[in-house]
């Protein structure tokens, strides 16, 4: 199979291939490595034996702490390089089509499993792919597809050797007790930036003005993608999004079309500056119901539509930053498809079967993602039956105000007598009251149950027979949902399916 190039890492002409910066993968590990990898695949093995969590950040922990240079030694030995994906939203679904466009066209890509976003989790990601002398276990068409925090990305990205493309979804405000504001995510993202080789193509969101204004000083090759459907826009940005100003001179933007939230076509009014033509647009999205959407691309190449099996406009986002950057990294357009394969990631509108209901798992972790998971599921306005979670990390990530910032009240009504749960559920209770959710009568009455499991119990009582249910939340509420759901043996544990599915 005629293989595109990728990177550097590939054979020459003349059969050699190029060493990496940090070493020969075909040379002798040092013996700390190898100890420090040792260690690490020890604890992987015990925790799960142990069943204390999947084990996604303690290996690469306590490699790191025998050998520091464990991990920038692992990523360079991977033979072509690694791609880098960031952004508030939709980098995991992004990795996940990402990865089947890469497999469809002959590459081997090493990912890094759900919630293994930072350091450590890189770092436990790469150790269980060494074998116990220290070497990665990687043939000539491995490529590192990594999903990476935006906090994380700095000191990540520091560690790999060849990273041949950097893929920003969006930048929403998020967490706003860990990262502040956008702009110190922005900072944050460039400073970066001008820190990578000068070839590391640029993957960046078009609609996004944050995004799409990232380092514009920098000649890297940039690959934009978009959407250009005049029939699917909206007139204004989304009253409950945060408005961006412009990149270039914090003017006021005007928007002819808004997507979502504050992605759209937008341009400066002050300075003229507009929203960079994207090289891979989709010239038509139609919404299909909860269920997902139909793209027609409006790049060249003999397939121009794709079908998006997760619902959602910002699952199209996620499918033309995957194509995007398949194109950024040379794949062929024959591959493109493959992202209609793709399957929901654990926790991102997961379908489990419970006794008769089917039970979607969606994870929304802050205003857009809530929102958007909301008019994605709700979307064809009937109504549905609802577990809501909020939860908070006192004393590390107490902020939960965003939930003011979610567009609950124009979906009032579509969803009668939902369940509430979480450690700040009496919170949530509130919001929805304020939103019009809660009124008189039996259809309209909530229940607020802080005990998640207890929650979900109730939820499901109160959805009639044979019918769906969703469990909207932010993490922990959904986490001890899955646990019980695993526990009575309806899903698997997180880490078998990701060694099985990833
Ligand atoms: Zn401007």
């Amino acid at each position: 199979m005629a293989l595109s190039p990728l990177c550097d890492g590939r054979p020459d002409a003349d059969g050699e291939r190029k060493t990496s910066r940090t070493g020969s993968p075909g040379g002798l590990a040092p013996a700390r490595r190898a100890l420090a990898v040792a260690a690490g695949k020890a604890a992987r093995t015990a925790s799960r034996r142990l069943g204390k969590g999947n084990g996604t950040t303690l290996p690469g922990h306590i490699a790191l702490r025998i050998d520091p240079g464990a991990l920038a030694a692992l990523l360079a030995a991977i033979p072509r390089g690694a791609v880098l994906v960031t952004g508030s939203n939709g980098k995991g679904t992004t990795c996940r089509m990402l990865a089947r466009v890469m497999r469809a066209a002959g590459l081997q890509p090493l990912v890094n499993g759900e919630g293994a976003n930072q350091l450590a989790g890189l770092a436990t990601t790469m150790v269980a792919r060494a074998d116990v002398t220290g070497r990665l276990q990687a043939d000539d068409d491995t490529v590192g597809l990594f999903e990476v925090d935006e906090g994380s990305l700095p000191q990540i990205a520091r560690q790999v050797a060849r990273p041949t493309a950097l893929v920003v979804t969006n930048i929403f405000r998020d967490q706003l007790d860990r990262y502040f504001e956008p702009g110190y995510v922005i900072a944050l993202l460039e400073r970066c930036m001008r820190g990578l080789p000068a070839d590391t193509a640029f993957v960046l969101n078009a609609d996004d003005p944050r995004v799409a204004g990232l380092a514009p000083e920098l000649a890297n090759p940039r690959f934009y993608f978009g959407v250009d459907d005049p029939d699917l826009g909206r007139a204004e940005p989304d009253p409950t999004s945060d408005f961006p100003r412009c990149p270039r001179c914090e003017g006021q933007l005007r928007y002819d079309s808004v997507y979502y939230a504050h992605l759209g076509h937008w341009a400066c009014t002050n300075c003229g500056l507009t929203r960079p033509r994207p090289q891979i647009a989709a010239a038509k999205v139609d919404l299909v119901g909860s269920s997902g959407s139909r793209l027609r691309l409006a790049a060249n190449g003999p397939r121009t539509a794709l079908t998006v099996p997760l619902p959602g406009s910002y699952n199209a986002y996620n499918a033309l930053a995957a194509v995007a950057t398949a194109t950024s990294c040379g794949l062929p357009d024959w591959s493109f498809p493959a992202v209609e394969q793709v399957t929901a990631g654990s926790l991102r509108m997961e379908r489990v079967r419970v006794a008769d209901h089917d039970v979607y798992l969606a994870l929304a972790k802050n205003a857009n993602g809530y929102t958007e998971v909301l008019r994605a599921v709700l979307s064809d306005r009937k109504p549905k039956r609802m577990l809501l979670g909020l939860n908070d990390f006192p004393g590390k990530q107490p902020d939960t105000s965003w939930i003011w910032d979610v567009d609950f009240d124009s979906l009032s009504g579509l969803v009668p007598a939902p369940v509430v749960s979480g450690n700040r559920a009496a919170d949530l209770a509130v919001r929805l009251k304020y939103a019009g959710w809660i009124g008189t009568g039996p259809e309209t009455d909530i229940a607020i149950e802080p005990d998640p499991v207890r929650a979900f119990q109730a939820a499901l009582a109160r959805t009639p027979p044979g019918q769906p249910m969703w469990v909207v939340s932010t993490q922990v509420v959904l986490r001890h949902v899955r646990t019980w759901l695993r526990q009575q043996g309806y899903v698997q544990e997180l880490w078998r399916e990701q060694s099985g599915t990833r």
